[in-house]
């Protein structure tokens, strides 16, 4: 074979490219993210930070709180120096400190929008609890704060990267279920008197934000498409004071392009076990339990008798473990995460969306 001395050149170059990725991904190996935990409260302290623990890839090196005396004792468990401890005051001084790559968002719903573009004028990488934000402009403007530091953006959307989630999209996407018809899918919990999770301001938002958007999320990646037309219902039913500012009960509709019907409601006035059901022309998908923290179990049923279940033993924090792991493994080889700035953006969208509809109704 007869080659130039440019594509020799070339060849040269791509075969010493090879022989570095696995150098590259050696060096990946053995580097960990610190991460930078902002707010401490129950998802960050019961579940993330544990999931922590049991990472080879990440673990905690800074902490942010508005109470020092917890923040001295978490720092204490997780081998945090004093130094490392901001409140909501100092926390931009989080730029100056190199053991904390990425931060984790895990504040109130209104706060996720400052303290993820604080985060990222710090330089550093943000991982943001859901629900993203509580207007669309806010989401907006942390992607581009994302984008103009140049660093990710993440949203925590636990179950986009847990296995039985995974085996149901892969089952719709291998056309096993033929075409899809329709989903139902349902979330919440009887929720107690005090919570910031009523008061409007703080939340955005009453179930549809919290919970209902595991419903909403599920359906888009259930069906790989946008919803073309959406129309919600709201309610009130528990006229005891708790509900001066947020929806109890919404339920909501979405038509999807392929003509998909999705089916939503999610409620704070019940315990509502979290689920989504698939139905196809050839096979139904039920994920029973599906947004806990552990366990999920599913089981398909298919045309012509087959059947399939999968129901891992995942104790809790194995889905916080891989959502870590993930975004640290985006950070460590510079790669794109797969649930986004943007992804987060589109259900901040449709969230607005029906709630306007919900409005109309009301009105
Ligand atoms: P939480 O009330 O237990 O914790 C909130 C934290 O924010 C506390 O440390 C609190 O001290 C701090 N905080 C700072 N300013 C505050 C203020 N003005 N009012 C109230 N608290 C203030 O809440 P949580 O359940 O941990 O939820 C935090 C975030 O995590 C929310 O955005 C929620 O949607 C999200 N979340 C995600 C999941 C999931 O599975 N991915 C589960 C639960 C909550």
């Amino acid at each position: 074979m007869n080659i130039t001395r440019r594509e020799f050149s070339r060849l040269v170059v791509l075969s010493a490219g090879v022989q570095l990725l696995p150098r590259i991904s050696a060096l990946a190996e053995d580097r960990t993210i610190g991460y930078c935990i902002v707010g401490l409260g129950r998802i960050s302290m019961q579940h993330f930070m544990p999931a922590l623990k049991m990472s080879k890839k990440a673990r905690v090196t800074a902490l942010v709180s508005g109470h020092r005396d917890k923040a001295e004792r978490m720092a204490a468990e997780y081998g945090v120096p004093s130094s490392s401890i901001y409140n909501y005051e100092n926390y931009d001084a989080i730029a100056k400190n190199p053991n904390i790559d990425a931060v984790y968002i895990a504040l109130p719903n209104s706060m996720h929008a400052e303290y993820t573009i604080r985060g990222a004028k710090a330089g550093k990488h943000v991982l943001c609890e859901k629900p993203m934000a509580t207007t669309v402009e806010e989401a907006r403007a942390m992607v581009l704060a994302s984008e103009t530091a140049n660093r990710k953006l993440m949203i925590a959307y636990r179950c986009q990267y847990e296995p039985v989630h995974l085996r149901a999209v892969q089952l719709i996407r291998e056309g096993k279920l033929g075409t899809i018809q329709s989903i139902e899918s349902a979330f919440g919990f009887p929720i107690g008197p005090n919570e910031w999770r009523l008061d409007q301001k703080l939340s955005g938002g009453g179930p549809l934000v919290d919970v209902g958007i595991y419903c909403l999320n599920a359906s888009r990646y259930l069906t790989g498409e946008e919803p073309a037309e959406l129309k919600g219902f709201s309610s009130v039913v528990d006229r005891d004071g708790r509900f001066a500012q947020v929806e109890e009960t919404l339920s909501w509709t979405m038509k999807f392009p392929g003509g998909a019907l999705a089916s939503c409601t999610c409620t704070y006035g019940s315990a509502m076990r979290g689920y989504f059901r698939v139905r196809g022309s050839s096979g139904t998908i039920t994920v029973d339990p599906a947004f806990n923290y552990d366990n999920p179990r599913l089981v398909a049923q298919f045309e012509g008798g087959g059947t399939e279940e999968l129901a891992p033993a995942e104790p809790d924090p194995a889905q916080f473990l891989r959502e870590a792991d993930h975004f640290a493994d985006c950070i460590l080889l510079n790669q794109q995460s797969k649930t986004p700035g943007e992804e987060g953006l589109r259900d901040v969208s449709l969230i607005a969306q029906i709630y306007r509809s919900c409005e109309r109704r009301n009105s």
